[in-house]
Parts: C-alpha cells; sequence; structure tokens
C-alpha cells in the first residue's frame, strides 16, 4: 500500500511486495501478514498520589515457527496495536535474517515514561508481566528494552516473573542489567551492530570509512553507540545527531562539522534523551532545525530514532552525496520513499538487518542465562560481529544474484528461513 503511513501497512507492504516476487501460496501469506496472536490489556497502577491509573498495553507475538517469539517493550505516548504489530513483524524477520531461533514479538505501552515516577515504573511493568505471566517464558516470549524502557525495568520484570514463577528465570526477559542476569556488551549492541554493517557496505562499495561523514537522526541508545562505532572502530566523522527536547516539545539537530564528540554530549544529556543546548553551544555546537540531519552532505545517513522519518517529503532533501542509508531504527523509510531511493540508487542497509545487532546480543544473554556461566565482553563482541557480518554478506549476495534492492533481498532470506520452519513443523 503505497503512500501509507500506517506503520503496520507499511510492513504488511514491504512483505507482500517480496511475497510476490516469492510466488508465495496464498495460504503462507495468510499465515505471515498477521500476527499470530495478540493481547491488548488495561493495566491499573497505583500512583504516587494514591489515586489509580490505568494504562493501556499491548503484547503482540508474530510468529514463533523458528523458535520463542522475541521482541521489546516500547514505552512511547503514540503507541497503538498497529504500531507494536509492525514492530512484531520486523522482529520475526530480523530473527531469521541473523539466523537466530527466536521468534518474532514486541509489547508496548501507551504512556511517555518521563511523566512517571521510579515508584510508579516499577508498579507499571511488574503489572505488565503479572497480566501477561500465562504468556511469556524462556519458551515461550521472551520481552527486552526499546524506546522507553530501561535495563533497571527488565530486572523488575525479571524477578517479577520469577516470584511467580517460583524460581529464578533470568532467560523471561533480555537486556537486564550486568550482575542480575544481564550480558556484558548488551548496551552498545544495537549500534556497534549498526556500524558493522556499515562496514561491510563500505567495503562493498570501495568506499575508505576514514575519509566517510555520517549524519545520525536521534540520540538515543542505539544512536549513541552508533556514532561511537564510527568514529572510534571505522575512524569516520559524524557531522550531526538529532533529539526530541522535552522542554521545548521540538526536537533538533546538533551540529559540528569537523567532527561531534558523543561521549561529550552524552554527558550533557539527560535521561530522556534530551541534550542541554547551551552546554552544547558553549563547546562551539550548532543547534538546528530537526529535520536538518537528513539535508546534511554526507556519506551515510544513520535514521536512528523512531518509524516513517525517510517519507515521500524528507526523501527529496537527501544529498547527492549520500550513498549509504542504515536504518538503526526500525521501519524508518515509507515504502514511497524506498522508490525514491532505490531509483537513486542510495545503497539500502535495511532495518532488521541493520540493527540486528541488539537482539542477537539478546540471545546471547538467554544462552548464558541457560548455562549459568559468563562470558566476558570480547567475546560477546566478536560473536555478534561475526553474525552480522555473515548475516550482512548473505543479504548482499541475495541481491546481487538476484538483482534486487537490499530491502528485498533481506525479506527473501528471512522469508525463506521462517516458510521453512512452518513446512518442516507441517504447520502449512
Ligand atoms: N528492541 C530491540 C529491537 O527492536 C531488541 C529486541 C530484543 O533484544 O529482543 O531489535
Amino acid at each position: 500500500m503505497a503512500g501509507t503511513t500506517n506503520t503496520f501497512e507499511m510492513a504488511q507492504a514491504q512483505f507482500d511486495r517480496v511475497a510476490d516476487m516469492l510466488q508465495l501460496d496464498s495460504e503462507v501469506r495468510e499465515m505471515l501478514r498477521w500476527p499470530l496472536r495478540e493481547f491488548s490489556f488495561r493495566i491499573p497502577v497505583r500512583m504516587d498520589n494514591g489515586t489509580i491509573r490505568v494504562f493501556q498495553g499491548f503484547r503482540v507475538q508474530h510468529n514463533d515457527a523458528r523458535g520463542p517469539n522475541k521482541g521489546g517493550i516500547r514505552f512511547h505516548p503514540a503507541e497503538t496495536i498497529d504500531t507494536v504489530r509492525a514492530l512484531a513483524t520486523w522482529m520475526t524477520w530480523k530473527c531469521a535474517v541473523v539466523d537466530i531461533p527466536l521468534g518474532g514479538g514486541k509489547g508496548g505501552v501507551i504512556i511517555d515514561p518521563a511523566t512517571l515516577s521510579i515508584g510508579e515504573k516499577e508498579r507499571l511493568v511488574r503489572k505488565y508481566v503479572q497480566i501477561m505471566f500465562k504468556n511469556l517464558g524462556p519458551r515461550q516470549d521472551v520481552p527486552a528494552p526499546d524506546v522507553g524502557t530501561t535495563p533497571q525495568m527488565m530486572g523488575w520484570m525479571m524477578d517479577e516473573y520469577s516470584k511467580l514463577a517460583g524460581q529464578f528465570t533470568p532467560g523471561v526477559i533480555t537486556g537486564k542489567p550486568v550482575g542480575n542476569g544481564g550480558s556484558l556488551g548488551r548496551t552498545e549492541a544495537t549500534g556497534f551492530g549498526v556500524i558493522y554493517t556499515v562496514r561491510e557496505a563500505l567495503k562493498h562499495l570501495q568506499l575508505d570509512p576514514k575519509t566517510c561523514t555520517a549524519a545520525i537522526q536521534g540520540f538515543g541508545n542505539v544512536a549513541q553507540y552508533a556514532a561511537i562505532g564510527f568514529i572510534e572502530s571505522l575512524g569516520g566523522t559524524v557531522v550531526c545527531v538529532s533529539y526530541w527536547d522535552r522542554d521545548d516539545r521540538a526536537s533538533y539537530t546538533v551540529t559540528k562539522n569537523d567532527g561531534i564528540d558523543p561521549h561529550f554530549l552524552m554527558s550533557i544529556t539527560d535521561q530522556y534523551g534530551s541534550i542541554n543546548k547551551a552546554k552544547a553551544q558553549e563547546a562551539g555546537y550548532v543547534i538546528e532545525s530537526g529535520d536538518a540531519w537528513i539535508t546534511k552532505d554526507v556519506d551515510v545517513l544513520i535514521p536512528a530514532a523512531l518509524e516513517g522519518q525517510i517519507n515521500a517529503d524528507s526523501v527529496q532533501k537527501i544529498s547527492q552525496k549520500v550513498k549509504v542509508i542504515a536504518e538503526g531504527a526500525n521501519g524508518p523509510t515509507t515504502p514511497d520513499a524506498d522508490k525514491i531511493l532505490t531509483e537513486r540508487g542510495i545503497f539500502m542497509i535495511p532495518d532488521f538487518l541493520c540493527n540486528a545487532g541488539g537482539v542477537t546480543v539478546s540471545y546471547f544473554e538467554g544462552v548464558q542465562n541457560d548455562m549459568n556461566f559468563y562470558w566476558t565482553k570480547e567475546e560477546v563482541i566478536a560473536r555478534e560481529d561475526e553474525k552480522m557480518t555473515s548475516a550482512f554478506n548473505a543479504v548482499l549476495a541475495m541481491s546481487l544474484k538476484e538483482k534486487v534492492y537490499m530491502r528485498d533481498a533481506a525479506y527473501m532470506v528471512a522469508i525463506a528461513r521462517v516458510v521453512k520452519a512452518m513446512e518442516l513443523r507441517g504447520w502449512i
């Protein structure tokens, strides 16, 4: 459905396009176009002032043919059942493309977490687990952090699940704090994974990363470690990041043409991602409008915020210099914009490949929980790099062989694996 701004219709349109190319049977399509299970529920929480506030929660399990459902829980004021459906669907493709034995799921709560106290957040996430208890579990559905949720919240959720199960069950959730069943390297995993795929793309395009520049949208967990990786491991220059300013209720791009210092910017960013503008300006950064990032004359664009950011309008602002788009966010590009990017020949590293490093290390976290034996950070990072590099190269090989856009190639690889698992299990 070209022109749609509904995230789930976008995910379905991407799937339908490749389902046509693969000439998938209608039964198979029906199984994969929609989630297998959906939960929509009310979450009553006692607030600090003694009143009860009722939140809307969701958990969607898209497909578990390849293993337990896997995917984060997002706290966002604009969450809907359709955003969660789309994100759950993308998790199925994400786990399949990196070939980890997990399916796709996603959760959400309609809430701006910055409006809650620590105690309110704890009561909310514990209630979420109480309501979903029977349908979560290390062999059923394993949540993780996403936009608006944190390792601390995962720790509380693991504790609540363990209490209800009557036994310590760290494998029910990933992204837990280190020392509480969490894995070293999980915090950095998504952003670093983005950069492993960028490194491979630049290699393929025969570009020297040391001479390359990047513009990043966002300055949350993914954007921060993507910036660090692009600068410290590839030797490139990041000219800007962007963020949502809570006080001004507006987004800004924070620019330094000779290169931003992500560590400095992190030191002046609050827990909800707002950068201190005055301190940035004092240090020589220029504050520009929120969409300035997309107009930059850079080699690599990294949208690492929310869905739908590169659309029919904003795609027109992308500079002729841009050679690679690395989708750190889930669903940042609409099908309309995809069409234009393909025509322009920009090399696309699609979201569910580009940002799969997070769930890859989540999988390693579950493996370590099962073994009750923990790896060093170096071991985690080396294994993540290996997984991401081989996934990238499998998708690139498919794209070259079938002469298709990288997003379509990633779908081809992922869909084939999920269909195979459904066949082997006798579902279709
Ligand atoms: N929320 C992350 C994602 O979209 C990580 C999911 C996970 O670790 O399960 O990929």
